[in-house]
């Protein structure tokens, strides 16, 4: 377990950082933190795929050195946006490795699909810190890229919300004592619609996430719930442990983003708002932590979520979803009380709570 937290930032002047992806949602919390922390951090190279303009401000505000955009039908807009500036421009994918090589001591990837693979390598092989949002890297070359982390001395640190999250309640000293991980899972925007009406769903409702604003692409994943089956490689090959040790936990709420569980039944979580800055100002100072405008949880509401009332309803939506019959064997009566637990269990967003009463030699 070396990928993570080998090096530091040890607060010797400020920190300086590529943004590779600056324009898209993770890249805009980035920019934003960086514009709260003006002396902490320094610039050195933004990237965008088709987005001149932004692209563009961001170098302005931020005094980027290099500002590089992949299609290159978009170098002549960026370049008379950079005009005067002194901002070096560049396009295509050299120029994209050219912004991950550039001597950053922080490369935040954040640029979305595979695209990113190739930049996100240049910056491991170059033994920097790596914040990894761009979760793609790890699904699509996960044993190439963290053989690459090892043989090259750098550092990964985890921004999508659960790792993070798993990341800052992780012994990485003392992994042997880590009985398994777990990944919560909001269940998208149609955790309660019927199979058939998916059918539907229009791209606005799928990109309408409940709790989390975020690019189209994951927004999507998120709504299929193929978000979470990346996530689930993405932290296999993050904290390598087996598949059997990382769980996933339906929570609508969004509040707790992940847990790890220990070998003695304790469960040490992190919490907060859903706000994709709390994981990016983490991985941003850390091992530090910096101040970001996250709505602070209020754990006396937190307690409330699933109130009392919550469970008269709970108990009427089970018995209209599951269907009756007769229930003549004692086999029956505990069958019927596991799939009414699951069904409650998942109304509620509590799917650990779905226990069956069952002895278990009698299933
Ligand atoms: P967005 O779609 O909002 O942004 C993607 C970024 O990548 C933009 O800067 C875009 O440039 C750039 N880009 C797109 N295609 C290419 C390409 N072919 N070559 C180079 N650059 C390209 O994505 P998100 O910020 O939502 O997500 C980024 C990554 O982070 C994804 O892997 C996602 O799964 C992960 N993630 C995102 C979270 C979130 O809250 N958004 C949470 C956790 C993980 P342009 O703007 O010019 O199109």
């Amino acid at each position: 377990m070396n990928s993570l937290g080998n090096i530091g930032y040890r607060g010797d002047g400020p920190r300086r950082v590529t943004i590779l992806g600056s324009t898209g949602s993770v890249g805009k919390s980035t920019v934003d933190l960086l514009l709260r922390h003006p002396d902490g951090f320094e610039v050195e190279a933004l990237t965008a795929n088709r987005n001149p303009g932004a692209l563009a401000e961001q170098a302005r505000a931020l005094r980027a050195r290099f500002a590089a955009i992949a299609d290159p039908d978009h170098y002549p807009a960026l370049k008379r946006a950079l005009a005067g500036t002194g901002i070096e421009a560049g396009c295509g994918a050299d120029a994209l490795t050219e912004a991950a090589l550039r001597p950053a001591d922080w490369v935040m990837a954040a640029i979305v699909g595979a695209a990113g693979l190739a930049p996100t390598l240049s910056a491991i092989r170059r033994g920097a810190i790596v914040a990894l949002a761009n979760k793609e890297v790890l699904v699509c070359a996960g044993a190439l890229v963290m053989q690459e982390v090892a043989r090259c001395g750098a550092t990964l640190l985890p921004v999508d919300s659960e790792h993070n999250a798993i990341w800052q309640c992780f012994d990485l000293a003392r992994v042997d004592t880590i009985e398994r991980i777990i990944l919560t899972a909001s269940g998208g925007p149609f955790r309660e619609r019927a199979f058939e009406d998916m059918r539907r769903v229009t791209p606005r409702e799928a990109v309408a996430h409940p709790n989390w604003s975020m690019g189209a692409k994951i927004s999507v994943d998120s709504a299929t719930m193929m978000n979470k089956g990346l996530e689930l490689i993405e932290a296999h090959h993050l904290f390598q442990l087996p598949l059997e040790r990382v769980e996933i936990v339906v929570h609508p709420q969004s509040i707790v983003h992940g847990a790890v569980v220990y070998r003695d039944g304790s469960v040490l979580a992190q919490l907060g708002s859903p706000d994709m800055r709390t994981p990016i100002a983490y991985a941003l100072a850390w091992p530090n932590r910096i101040e970001t405008p996250a709505k602070r949880l209020d754990l006396a509401a937190v307690g409330r979520l699933i109130g009392f009332l919550d469970i008269v309803e709970t108990v009427e939506r089970t018995l209209e979803a599951i269907p009756g019959g007769k229930l003549e064997t004692l086999d029956d009566v505990y069958n019927f009380d596991t799939t009414a637990r699951e069904t409650a269990a998942s109304l509620s967003g509590l799917r650990n709570s779905a226990r069956s009463a069952a002895p278990t030699d009698s299933l």
